[in-house]
Parts: C-alpha cells; structure tokens; sequence
C-alpha cells in the first residue's frame, strides 16, 4: 500500500506516467500497479516534474533588507525547495535555520562569507568581517541545512576591497571542505574577468544574464574569454533574476550562442515579489520560453540541473529512491506581458501555472491551485 498514487501525469517531454510515493520517497514510476492511502488522477491534462528548486533566494525574515518567508515564495507558488543566497552570515545563520524549520518549503543556505550577512548593502567592504573560522563551526554545527558559500563581488558590495574578497572565499572555501561557491557579480571593480579566473569546477556565477556593462558579453555580444574558459573549467551559470539583474537582451544573445543557465533562479524576496519583476519563479522560467528554451531545457533548470548545482543528492530527479518532491502545474497558451529589470518588455506567447506541490509526499494546492480547485 503506497501513501499516494498520482495517475496519468504528463512529464515534459509528453511522456505520460504514473508515479507512487511511500514514506517521502518515489517508490514507483510507469505504469503503477497496486494501491494508495490517496490518488489523484491528472489525465494527461497536467503537467508533472520532480519539485521545482529555486537556486536563489532571500528568505531571512528577520534580514532589515531582503526578507520574505519561506512558504510565500515556495510551496504557495508551487516551488518545493529553497536556497538562500547568502542572506545570513556565522552570526544569524542558527537563528534563520531554526525560523524555517516549520515551513513546508524545504530551505537550505548558502552561508554568506561576511559575518553579518546581508544587513548592510555593503558586507565585504569591511575585509574583518570576513572571519573563515567563524564559517568553519557554522558548516559544523549545520552541515545538512548549509550546502555552500556565497560571496557578492560588485562595487557596492565590496567598497574599496576589489578581488580581495573572493581570494579569501576560495581559502575558505578549502578549509569547509569544498561545498560550492556562488558568485553574485555586478557593476565593477572588480571587473567579471578577475572574478571568472579564480572560480573553480562547481563554483556558480550568479546574475548571469544581468544587463550592467560588468556582464558576461563583450560590447561586440561575445561570450567573455574569462568566462567562457571558467566554463570549460565547470564553472556553473545561474539566472538569480531579481530586481536588477536580467536582461531579455543579454539572455537572448547568450543563449543563441549556445550559452545556457545551468539553474533558473528567482533571487526573489517580498519587494520584488509584490511589485515584480520577479513574482514568483514560475514567472521568471517563463521568460525563457521568450528568449528561445524549451519546456523541458526551462524545467531541467528548476530540477536535476539546479540538484546537481547545490549537491542535493536526493532531489530533482523523477526516479526510484529519490525525495517526493513533485510539482503538479500547466502552460498556458496566452499572449502574456513579461518585464525584464532593464525595463524592457516582451509579449510571451505562453507561460507556466504551478498547480500543486508535493513535499515529502505531501499534496498542497499553490495559490493558483486554490483558485482552480475544482480542475485538480
Ligand atoms: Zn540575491
């Protein structure tokens, strides 16, 4: 007897399968036989991918700056995991693992390098505060909620310091035990060819498609030399949309050439969910039908690829063994207006409606399930 059978679910490459759950995990897929405490029937009509995973958020309530909760910008909008980008340092860190505990999202975090985390805009232009022992006892004392590090590396961020931050990130990075880096970049110094030479396999660029003359392309629209030998090292790219730092226009170029995110990220917390141009992620994987990726490239972002990133071992994958984490949602065929953070609009043609979330086996309703109860 499995806990829960969902029934006839369209993956997004059109397969169409069953898929069994008991005790949190995947216990069958295909074509299921045999019984469940509760089962649910999509009828080929919904679309169904292991649960979606935002690599890249703010989720810190008590954080002065950048804070939301846990559930507004997961569960509710059918995204199952969370991981917080560096919103906290060693100082909060206990304290924002303990305030997330009761959410349904799962949360994890990458811990900032700067003691203060994110309080100030301007975290890493006091190099003291930036204490590699003080990181160490946290990943000790957290070693299942902290999967990596992150290191904001723009000119606002880092004041008068330049590359020395991120010099010191990658030491400490060696003293925990090689867990992944995440490197927001910006407006310079330092420039992106400084940042990209020192990252290393499985570090990951995030705002990769910001718009500021620091970004990825040259003025000629050519990937950077930097950047691109950082990614034949395995140097990984994510979205981290947020209220500054997407470009339809850099997107567009960068992904004609070939030059793909390896994660579909938010950067998402209250200020740019409520007044956009985030939303929500489901919002922002729908620009990317816009700018020339598939479903299935769009929801590989938000699963396998974004669970390789971050080394969630269990997660983003449809198979036996693996955390029942699963997405239930729709793409709907509409004329529908998108914003990137340069102001610039598209008119999508269609975009995706997340339905229902399974945590742990769990089925929750998204907001915008609730509002289309009677079809699920
Ligand atoms: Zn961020």
């Amino acid at each position: 007897m499995f806990d829960l059978i969902i029934r006839d679910a369209r993956l997004s490459d059109e397969q169409r399968v069953d898929i069994a759950v008991l005790d949190g995990k995947i216990a069958a897929i295909g074509d299921v036989q045999g019984k469940a405490k509760s089962e649910r029937n999509l009828a080929g009509r919904y679309y169904l991918s292991a649960g979606w995973i935002d690599s890249h958020v703010h989720c810190y309530p008590k954080s002065p700056i950048y804070h939301d909760e846990a559930d507004a910008i997961g569960v509710n909008h059918g995204v199952t995991t969370v991981i917080d980008a560096g919103s906290t340092g060693a100082q909060h860190i206990d304290d924002f693992y303990q305030l997330t505990r009761a959410a349904q999202t799962q949360v994890y975090a990458l811990i900032n390098i700067a003691r203060t985390g994110i309080v100030t805009q301007n975290e890493l232009a006091d190099m003291t505060q930036i204490d590699g022992p003080a990181v160490e006892q946290a990943v000790a004392r957290l070693p299942d909620f902290i999967v990596g590090l992150k290191a904001r590396m723009s000119s606002s961020v880092v004041g008068e310091n330049g590359i020395q931050p991120l010099i010191k990130a990658k030491a400490i990075q060696k003293a925990v035990g090689d867990l992944p880096l995440m490197v927001h970049i910006g407006n310079n110094p330092p420039d992106l060819d400084e940042i990209a030479d020192l990252l290393t396999s499985g570090d990951i660029i995030t705002h990769c498609y910001n718009g500021k003359p620091n970004r990825i392309l040259t003025p000629q629209g050519e990937l950077k030399a930097a950047v691109k030998n950082a990614l034949a090292r395995g140097v990984r790219l994510d979205v981290g949309h947020g209220s500054a730092s997407f470009s339809f226009d850099v997107a567009r170029v960068a992904i004609a050439q070939g030059i793909l995110p390896d994660s579909i990220s938010s950067d998402i917390y209250c200020r740019n969910r409520l007044n956009g141009p985030v939303h929500n992620l489901a919002h922002v994987m729908s620009k990317f039908f816009s700018v020339g990726m598939t479903l299935p490239q769009v929801i590989d972002c938000v699963t396998w690829k974004a669970a390789d990133g971050l080394r969630l071992t269990h997660k983003g994958r449809l198979e036996v063994g693996f955390d029942a984490d699963l997405t239930i949602f729709t793409v709907k065929e509409e004329a529908h207006p998108f914003v990137d953070s340069e102001g610039e609009r598209v008119e999508g043609e269609k975009h995706l409606i997340p339905l229902a979330a399974v945590v742990a086996g769990e089925w929750i309703l998204t907001e915008e399930g609730k509002a289309n109860v009677s079809t699920i």
